[in-house]
């Protein structure tokens, strides 16, 4: 260090100093080798603490992390939970939707639809009543409201459709924009391909946690199929729950949900890339001033950063292309230059956490390339606290047989590969 000025990596206060771990302790950090020393200043750890918080007890990461992370660091806490209804995935690969009551999973009254048969389950048999109950009050008339949230925050805006039954289903009338929702009709949301295995989760009925009875499906053309089918059901259903047993989650698997991912969140995302690339590329060029934008956007309370959390369709495609077969327990994590032009890069971070969750952040819009020469990739043992360093050839030959082949082809070829030269056999 010789006779460097100290200077917080963020703020570029004189310190005082406190230890920041690379990667939360939380999610799974390691304090051998992955610690930031007199590098990041008091103020600015206690900034990030509240982002932290946010990412890892309301967001689809606290769920993940309860699920999948069942110790903590210090073994014998659970982590702590603070999010809203989330979905979770049993160990038969059936989507259920759950809520929380402080760190305790609830699953909450619902029917699922699987081919020609419906399912239902609950935390207990009273909540399962009480939940059939409202939605046969709801299906007893001929006309139904479906009513469907269409911004998220304000002017809020709903889109109000009118079902009329009509023979064995329920037939679509007319639909209008209001800006007051009905007190009377389900709710719908429509969901992508959420489950592991990339099929359409299976439709559900459902009751939120703060009311309101929900279909959630992947059909938006099937809505008065579905709906009539239940209406036809609902009555054995209802007879015969009487002897419903209650279903137990077994080793549920976090399904993804962005309705509790803050703009804080995206902060800690970013932040976190960031960390790496101090910690790979050293706080001397961590100074330069590519960066500055990154730090300042961090740590302006009134600034937002780009949403950080990838969509399903993204995350597939990032998942195959960059990471592959990531190994079991751990957070890929990745730190990408982008070549623009000859002299100036891109740097991303992008992360797939927890198996499941994809996330990215710019770091520099435009970088010299010497700043970051190659893509680092770090493992995050979760449960071991470990976290491993690899060089994109290391990441590769172990967890990315496909593009190690397309590697060896474009060697055998050109001589190169995406404008690096380099031997792919030299390794
Ligand atoms: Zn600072």
């Amino acid at each position: 260090m010789g006779d460097d000025k100290k200077q917080c990596i963020y703020c570029d206060s004189e310190g005082p100093f406190t230890e920041e771990h690379v990667f939360p302790a939380g999610m799974g950090g390691d304090d051998r080798g992955y610690l930031l020393i007199d590098t990041v200043c008091g103020q600015c750890n206690y900034i990030f603490s509240k982002f932290e918080t946010s990412l890892m007890r309301r967001s689809v990461i606290a769920l993940a992390r309860i699920l999948l992370q069942p110790h903590g660091r210090r073994r014998g806490e659970p982590p702590e939970i603070e999010t809203l209804e989330t979905q979770v995935i049993d160990s038969n690969g059936l989507s259920v939707e759950s809520g929380h009551n402080g760190s305790k999973i609830e699953i909450l009254a619902q029917l699922i639809l699987i081919d020609d048969r419906i399912e239902t389950t609950a935390t207990d048999e009273e909540s399962l009543q009480d939940f059939l109950k409202s939605l046969s009050k709801l299906l007893i008339d001929e006309k139904l409201l479906v009513i469907q949230a269409l911004t998220k925050n304000k002017p809020k805006l709903f889109e109000v459709s009118t079902y009329k039954l009509s023979g064995r289903d329920y037939e679509f009338q007319t639909k209008e924009v209001v800006a007051a929702p009905p007190k009377k009709g389900i709710w719908i949301s429509y969901t992508g391909h959420l489950n592991k295995q990339n099929k359409p989760a299976p439709t559900r009925i459902f009751l939120r946690s703060k009311g309101g009875i929900v279909l959630k499906t992947h059909d938006s053309s099937a809505v008065g199929k579905i709906l009539g089918s239940v209406k036809r059901t609902l009555p054995s259903i209802l007879s015969g729950s009487k002897n419903t047993t209650t279903s137990e989650i077994q080793n549920p698997l976090v399904a993804m949900t962005s309705e509790s991912w803050s703009g804080d969140c995206d902060k800690a995302i970013a932040k976190i890339g960031f960390n790496l690339l101090v910690h790979s590329i050293g706080k001397k060029s961590a100074t330069d001033v590519a960066f500055k934008k990154i730090k300042s956007l961090i740590l302006d309370n009134t600034a937002q950063l780009p949403f950080s959390l990838l969509p399903d369709s993204a995350e597939g495609k990032i998942k195959k292309d960059l990471f592959a077969n990531i190994p079991k327990n751990n957070h890929c994590l990745l730190l990408l230059p982008l070549n623009i032009s000859q002299s100036e890069v891109r740097i991303l971070f992008v992360a797939v956490l927890y198996g499941s969750i994809g996330v990215w952040s710019t770091l520099a819009e435009s970088a010299h390339p010497n700043l970051l020469l190659n893509p680092v990739y770090f493992l995050v043992n979760y449960l071991d606290n470990q976290i491993t360093t690899l060089s994109i050839m290391e990441y590769t030959k172990s967890y990315h047989p496909i593009r190690m082949e397309e590697m060896r082809q474009a060697f055998n070829t050109q001589n190169h590969f995406g404008g690096m030269p380099f031997n792919p056999y030299d390794i």
